[in-house]
C-alpha cells in the first residue's frame, strides 16, 4: 500500500520531475565542420539519464570507443545549428573535441571533482596512489585556425623526393578525428610507426603536387618528415591535456600520468540493469511517476529522490 504522505505530495513532485533536466551549454575547443563548410561549435549537453544507463548495461566492456560514441550521440542535444546530432557526426569530431565533450558529460553527470587511483610508474614501487582533482584544472587549448585544411612547409632536410628527384616541401592536411583514431586503434598496440603512417595517409590531402597521396607515397616519407608533419598536426589541433602530475607518498617521487577519463567515466556509469529497474520501480511505486519520466531523470537526481524517499519512509515507520 502507498503511504498516505506520498499522496499528499504527489502534485508537487509530479511538477518537479519535468523541471530537473539541466543542460550545459559551451563551446568546443575546435568545432565541427559540416559538409557545406559551416563551422558548428556551440554544444547543448544533457547529463546521463536512466535511458543511457540501460543501454550502457548491455554494452561489452571492450567496446569503449563505440560506447562513448553512443553516450555522446544520446546526450549531445545540439551542435551549433545541427540537431539531432547523429553518431556519424560524433565520430567525425576532432579528438580534442571528443575529449572535451567527455569532460563536460562527466561534469554534468557527477560534478567536476575526480577521485581516482593510479599506479606509481616506478618499477620497484608500483604502489597505488590516490589522486583528487577538478576537471576545471585540466588545461584546454582552443585551436586558433579552424581549418579545415592546413598548409605547412617541411624543413629542407625533411623534403619529399619526387620520381625524378624533385624536392617538395609543402604539405596540406586536415586534423585527425575519432573516426581516424578508431581505424588505427587496432594497429597502435602492435606497431606505433605503422599506426602513424596510417593516420598520415588519412589526414594528408596534398604533398607537393600530389593530391590525396595515399599510403604508398606516405610510406616513402622519411622518419624526419613524418615527425615534422606529426608535430604540425599537434600544433594546429585544439588540445585537452589529460596528463596529470601526481606524487607517490610511498617512494616520495613525483610522476606524470596519462589519465584515462573514458575508462574511468564508463566504470563510474556502469549500473547493473537489476539495480536500475529496482530504483525505477521504487520511485514509480511511491511517487506514481511513469517509467518514461523516471528513465529520463539524470542519474544523480534519481539517486537523490531515492535518498529523500528512503529517509522519509524511515521517519514514517519510526513515527508509527
Ligand atoms: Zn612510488
Amino acid at each position: 500500500m502507498t503511504p498516505r504522505w506520498s499522496n499528499r505530495r504527489r502534485d508537487k513532485q509530479e511538477q518537479r520531475v519535468h523541471e530537473v533536466e539541466t543542460q550545459a551549454t559551451f563551446l568546443l575547443p575546435g568545432g565541427y565542420r559540416a559538409p557545406d563548410g559551416e563551422l558548428h561549435r556551440e554544444v547543448e549537453l544533457a547529463p546521463l539519464s536512466g535511458r543511457e544507463e540501460e543501454r550502457l548495461a548491455h554494452c561489452e566492456p571492450s567496446t569503449g570507443g563505440a560506447t562513448l560514441t553512443m553516450l555522446l550521440t544520446s546526450c549531445v542535444r545540439r551542435l551549433g545549428a545541427v540537431s539531432p546530432v547523429s553518431s556519424d557526426i560524433v565520430r567525425r569530431l576532432l579528438i580534442a573535441d571528443r575529449h572535451y565533450l567527455l569532460l563536460k558529460l562527466r561534469e554534468a553527470t557527477f560534478g567536476d571533482r575526480v577521485q581516482a587511483t593510479v599506479q606509481c610508474p616506478w618499477e620497484e614501487c608500483r604502489k597505488k596512489v590516490d589522486i583528487d582533482f577538478s576537471l576545471h584544472d585540466i588545461p584546454v587549448r582552443a585551436s586558433e585556425d579552424k581549418g579545415p585544411l592546413y598548409t605547412r612547409e617541411l624543413s629542407p632536410a625533411a623534403a619529399f623526393s619526387g620520381e625524378r628527384g624533385e624536392q617538395y616541401r609543402e604539405v596540406t592536411f586536415r586534423l585527425p578525428t575519432s573516426e581516424d583514431q578508431e581505424v588505427i586503434s587496432h594497429v597502435v598496440e602492435d606497431n606505433e610507426a605503422q599506426a602513424l603512417a596510417l593516420l598520415l595517409a588519412r589526414c594528408i590531402r596534398r604533398l607537393g603536387p600530389l593530391h590525396d597521396p595515399g599510403p604508398e607515397v606516405i610510406h616513402r616519407l622519411s622518419p624526419l618528415a613524418r615527425m615534422e608533419i606529426e608535430r604540425h598536426l599537434e600544433e594546429a589541433a585544439p588540445q585537452v591535456d589529460l596528463t596529470l602530475a601526481a606524487y607517490c607518498p610511498e617512494c616520495e617521487r613525483e610522476f606524470a600520468v596519462p589519465f584515462d577519463l573514458r575508462e574511468f567515466f564508463l566504470a563510474e556509469c556502469k549500473t547493473s540493469c537489476d539495480l536500475l529497474y529496482r530504483e525505477v520501480h521504487y520511485l514509480a511505486y511511491h511517487y506514481h511517476w511513469s517509467e518514461q519520466e523516471i528513465m529520463t531523470l539524470p542519474r544523480e537526481k534519481r539517486r537523490k529522490y531515492i535518498a529523500v524517499l528512503a529517509e522519509e519512509l524511515r521517519r514514517v515507520s519510526h513515527a508509527v
